[in-house]
């Protein structure tokens, strides 16, 4: 592998919807087999840097990399061939196909590997049963599992999935989050924008934050104060891209569910 070990590096990346700057500079490294999430209130860029790593926009500059190759002017489908999958936010499923023929569509431009639609019915016990169902008669839960299906049967190196809990009681979002460890165990890599930010720092190896679409703050979980993170969200803290504020955060504010010692590792 090159690039210092970084299965997926976004390198400085700036783009524009028109004449709004959605996201500036926006630089991250994600390391083979880890789970690393963006966070960022509404607005912020999350989507719109998924989206730009899996093709969808086109960047004004910077490059992003897979496994030290810059796929940054590759076609959405050819980024699929090479491995980088999403999940869209909202599922976006072809309501008239069934279950089965959306995991179809999922492999139409898959790599060799562990997945198949069998082994996605082994994974969510319920669906091999329900597989000539229209996706538009299963539940928001049940219809984010048949995305997660559809992207996984491509054999995705790198998996996006933007905001999986949107819209999903948190019993389902805990329920589809539970097979992450198998995801990983097959060899995935995970990058995922999750707007509930104590689900993400659940279940992330490292947290990045957006505020306005530049960072304001990335690292472990562990070594992130729950003041910094909610400096970082809110912008709270002075300029984005500067020094995360340090030390407790009252408790019911959005980024809940952290609080440790150490030094965040500041933006770049
Ligand atoms: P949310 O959680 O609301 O989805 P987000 O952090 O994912 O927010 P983006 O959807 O990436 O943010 O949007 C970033 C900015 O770009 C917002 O100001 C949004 O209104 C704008 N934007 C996003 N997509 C488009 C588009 N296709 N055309 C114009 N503006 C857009």
């Amino acid at each position: 592998m090159t690039g210092g070990g970084a299965l997926l590096e976004v390198r400085d990346l700036t783009v524009h919807h028109g004449q709004l700057q959605a996201l500036s500079g926006v630089s991250l490294r994600v390391e083979a087999g880890e789970v690393y999430a963006i966070i960022g209130a509404n607005g912020a860029g999350k989507s719109t840097l998924l989206r730009a790593i899996a093709g969808l926009h086109r960047p004004t500059s910077g490059s992003v990399l897979l496994d030290g190759a810059d796929i940054a002017r590759l076609r959405p489908e050819k980024r699929v061939a090479a491995g980088v999958v999403m999940v869209p936010e909202g599922r976006r499923l072809f309501p008239t196909l069934t279950v089965e023929e959306n995991l179809q569509v999922g492999a139409s431009y898959a790599r060799p590997g562990p997945w198949n639609i069998g082994r996605i019915y082994e994974l969510f016990g319920w669906m091999g049963g329900r597989r000539r169902q229209l996706a538009a008669q299963l539940s928001g839960g049940e219809q984010q599992s048949v995305a997660i299906g559809r992207a996984l049967v491509a054999n995705p190196r790198v998996l996006l999935l933007d905001e999986l809990s949107l819209g999903l009681a948190p019993v389902v979002v805990r329920r589809i989050y539970e097979t992450l460890p198998e995801l990983l165990a097959s060899g995935l890599t995970v990058l995922l924008v999750e707007q509930d930010v104590s689900q993400a720092l659940r279940v992330a190896g490292r947290i990045h934050c957006l505020l306005e679409g530049r960072t304001t703050l990335q690292g472990p979980p562990g070594g992130l104060t729950a003041e910094a993170i909610e400096g970082a969200y809110f912008g709270l803290s002075g300029p984005p891209g500067g020094e995360p504020a340090s030390g407790t955060v009252p408790s019911g504010t959005v980024p809940s569910g952290t609080a440790a010692p150490a030094a965040p590792e500041a933006a770049p």
